[in-house]
């Protein structure tokens, strides 16, 4: 198992040939890196592509490894030979080590927008940055990103790092992304992970709704996703399921993160007795208030009732 973070080549720089071709998530290379693909890589390893925007290092796209063949196998398989249009299926003569790789495209990304690479960047990825006075900022960091070998942290790290409100297949994603939160073996970690594993759930939610569920509050400045089953009892899987939350105001979230309100079956609030009619008007509940559940949201809706909520 390996990752990667490979250059773009540029089309102008390469027999006017694209190449990884974005627009059906496959990639081809031949002699020693042929051979790294070849060897290296597997069915599920992330490679990362990289290019110069303006005068900025970007990672603009990753594919999900789906599967890596030799050209000439590729070349024999007329579904292939159909369907792809990668250079590198396409020359007559074949080059030693000639590979080409498939992404997944349900698990695989172009960036909109590209992610930055900078020094503060490389540094949350533990890559040494050392100046040089031979070489520009871009031309270290170019140098830095060159087939650099990705541990599975730093994969981690760099698919966190990628916003999912901007792509459409997130929902898709969410099961690859899932392997994010994982054990912790110190409390600084756990609290980093968990605030990656928040702003993704975040962006999932608002990907499904953009406002207060309550009171339709819809700045999202102010919007709080909240978990039903909260973030600290829920296993790995709950934490990142969009069913196991909401998009709240920070009045309503409160309320309902401490257990002053929660909702029954038919989806009508529960109000604690504690809350006398003055601050009920304050805090903008009243008993007429209902939010409507699919059954999976159901279930976390039970939990939430029957472990958070003080009825009085
Ligand atoms: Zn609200």
């Amino acid at each position: 198992m390996a990752s990667y973070i490979i250059p773009y080549l540029d089309p102008k720089k390469n027999n006017m040939e694209e190449d990884p071709l974005f627009s059906e998530y496959t990639y081809g290379d031949n002699g020693e890196r042929g051979l790294t693909l070849k060897t290296k890589v597997s069915k599920g390893d992330i490679l990362f592509f990289s290019k110069t925007i303006d005068t900025n290092p970007c990672i603009t796209a990753f594919y999900e490894v789906e599967k890596i063949l030799d050209i000439k196998n590729a070349k024999m398989d007329n579904k292939i030979m159909m369907k792809y249009h990668n250079p590198h299926l396409y020359r007559d003569k074949i080059q030693e080590n000639e590979v080409i790789v498939f992404g997944n495209p349900e698990k695989s990304m172009i960036l909109d927008p590209p992610l930055l690479v900078n020094k503060a960047l490389l540094d949350e990825l533990s890559i040494e940055y050392n100046d040089s006075p031979n070489h520009s900022e871009l031309q270290t960091l170019t140098l830095k990103l060159r087939w650099k070998r990705l541990s599975n942290s730093q994969v981690k790290l760099l698919l966190s790092k990628v916003n999912p409100l901007y792509n459409e297949s997130f929902l898709k994603l969410q099961k690859s992304l899932e392997f994010q939160i994982v054990l912790d073996k110190t409390e600084r970690e756990t609290i980093v992970k968990a605030r990656i594993g928040q702003s993704i759930f975040k962006d999932a939610l608002l990907t499904v709704e953009k406002k207060c569920r309550l009171c339709g509050v819809s700045d999202e400045h102010f919007l709080v996703a909240s978990h039903i089953k909260p973030w600290s009892k829920s296993n790995h899987k709950e934490r990142l399921d969009v069913n196991n939350g909401f998009l709240l105001c920070p009045n309503h979230d409160a309320l309902f993160d401490k257990g002053f309100i929660s909702f029954g079956e038919n989806g009508v609030i529960l109000i604690s007795d504690s809350i006398d009619k003055y601050t009920k008007v304050f805090l903008n509940i009243n008993e007429n208030m209902k939010i409507s559940m699919n059954e999976s949201q159901q279930q976390y809706m039970k939990w939430h009732r029957e472990n958070l909520f003080i009825p009085m």
